[in-house]
């Protein structure tokens, strides 16, 4: 190993250190409190013995500072709240996986109900329950099978920002979500929790966020202290926006069966036009059609592997879930939170990948904070751009730059003392009243070098302040 190389593991040791320090911080206290006697209700003896050996015996891979105890049993049975979002693939593993690790007070959101296809996967689940809401049929699940379990749910967004305002307390968020607009809304509201007193950040005011995602054989976890270590909006370029192949790729030097599919989705298509109108992708006669174009296709330049279902998936842009990664995924987001709460063990440092297209592979990396992070760094966000740019160009720069990727950004100003709504799209006669603005400049808007925008979006629950600065 070179320098650099000892110079980075110890840094990275460092922030660990620094890391369970906090941890213990946070926790220590809390743990203190209650001791003693376990529920004799549905503990029966041994129950937790796979549990104990990790806590009440010291071991070689403990961390220095920890002490073997019976508290933090307690404290995981009696005390710790642990809030899921998402009770779909990772969700439902998650959920079992923290139940039968000792967590009994677990909250569930999931706005969703329950599929037909859901079920070769998302366990909790049976034929009769379709239709029925995922966070109340897992917590249904899992309280009826767990003994001493309290799974609380929230199935409805309503019900979940009713809880927000009652200001339930919650040591430790895990989210298990495909979508990385909720994601970030979530970090995003663990970000504005937290606390400074002259500039120094509070540490009983951080919860840590544990979140999970998978892709297919592809997936991450990844350890979160908002306000500590990198955020979500931090590493915003790794998520990159939705993969579309090179046009002349699928044109000209197709290698792959989604090329030869999207030949005939994008370019065939439109010019043969076989039922009229557009393609429909819950069309099994549209799917079919183009599944037949992509073989002559496909067998033109000597490609394998077209397939009905593969057709399917790339029309509708189906990304196949896959059990056993949301399994791998769910496992370490919830060993993770075991880690956090019971400072037993050293936390991931702190974003772990996982891929197994082809044989397998992880890997563990630190990713680091951003120095002007839209979400987290408390940094004024710069704006540059001429004064003859139009308001349209600042708004395509808000949702096209890959570390803001904003969906549907509305932009309010204060003029001449007066709060002024540059553009808003999410209401209809709003959007009308102020579409004429994107086509004028910044400088016929009236804004001037310097000026504070106020950006609100659905990824953030709080609005983004920009400054903007003229360029010439
Ligand atoms: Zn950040």
């Amino acid at each position: 190993m070179g320098l650099h190389g000892i110079n980075r593991g110890r840094k990275v040791l460092v922030e660990v250190t620094v890391l369970v320090q906090y941890v213990m911080v946070r926790f220590g206290s809390r743990m203190a409190v209650d001791g003693g006697h376990r529920d004799g209700g549905c503990d029966w003896d041994g129950r937790w013995n796979h549990v104990t050996k990790f806590l009440e015996r010291p071991g070689p891979f403990t961390h220095p500072d920890f002490e073997p105890s019976t508290e933090s049993l307690q404290f995981l049975l009696e005390t710790c709240t642990v809030l899921v979002i998402g009770a779909g693939g990772l969700g439902c593993e998650l959920l079992k996986d923290l139940a039968l690790s000792g967590f009994r007070l677990i909250h569930v959101v999931d706005m969703d109900t329950i599929d037909l296809s859901n079920l070769n996967r998302q366990f909790l689940f049976r034929p009769k329950d379709v239709g029925r809401p995922k966070a109340e049929v897992a917590a249904d699940f899992i309280n009826s099978r767990i003994p001493g379990c309290k799974v609380v749910p929230y199935p409805l967004q309503q019900q979940f920002l009713q809880l927000k305002k009652k200001n339930p307390y919650f040591h430790i968020i895990v989210c298990g979500l495909d979508s990385i607009i909720a994601r970030r809304w979530m970090n995003g509201m663990l970000i504005s929790l937290l606390s400074y007193e002259d500039g120094v950040l509070d540490p009983s005011s951080i919860i840590p966020l544990i979140d999970g995602g998978t892709e297919g054989f592809k997936g991450n976890a990844r350890v979160v202290l908002p306000g500590m270590t990198a955020c979500i909006d931090c590493t915003l370029e790794l998520y990159p926006p939705q993969i579309n192949f090179p046009m002349c790729t699928i044109a000209s030097m197709p290698r792959l069966p989604e090329h030869c599919i999207e030949y005939a989705r994008i370019l065939q298509w439109p010019k043969d036009k076989p039922f009229g109108g557009n393609l429909d992708g819950d069309n099994p006669e549209h799917i079919q059609w183009v599944f037949e174009r992509a073989q002559e296709r496909a067998a033109q330049f000597n490609i394998t592997g077209v397939t009905y279902r593969l057709t399917q998936g790339v029309v509708k842009r189906i990304i196949p879930a896959v059990a056993s990664t949301n399994a791998v995924i769910a496992a370490a987001c919830a060993t993770e939170v075991f880690k956090i709460a019971t400072s037993a063990y050293i936390p991931l440092n702190n974003y772990l990948v996982f891929n197994d297209v082809d044989g397998l592979y992880t890997y563990t990396f630190e990713a680091e904070r951003k120095e002007n992070c839209s979400a987290c760094s408390q940094v004024p966000q710069d704006l540059q751009f001429p004064s003859s740019a139009k308001l349209q160009d600042v708004l395509e720069y808000l949702t096209e730059n890959a570390s803001l990727q904003m969906k549907s950004p509305a932009i309010t100003t204060t003029l001449e003392g007066k709060n002024k709504t540059l553009y808003l799209q999410s209401v209809k006669s709003i959007e009308e009243r102020t579409r004429p603005n994107l086509c004028k400049t910044l400088k016929e808007l009236g804004l001037s070098d310097g000026q504070e925008l106020a950006v609100a979006d659905v990824t953030t629950p709080q609005t983004v302040l920009f400054k903007l600065n003229f360029t010439t």
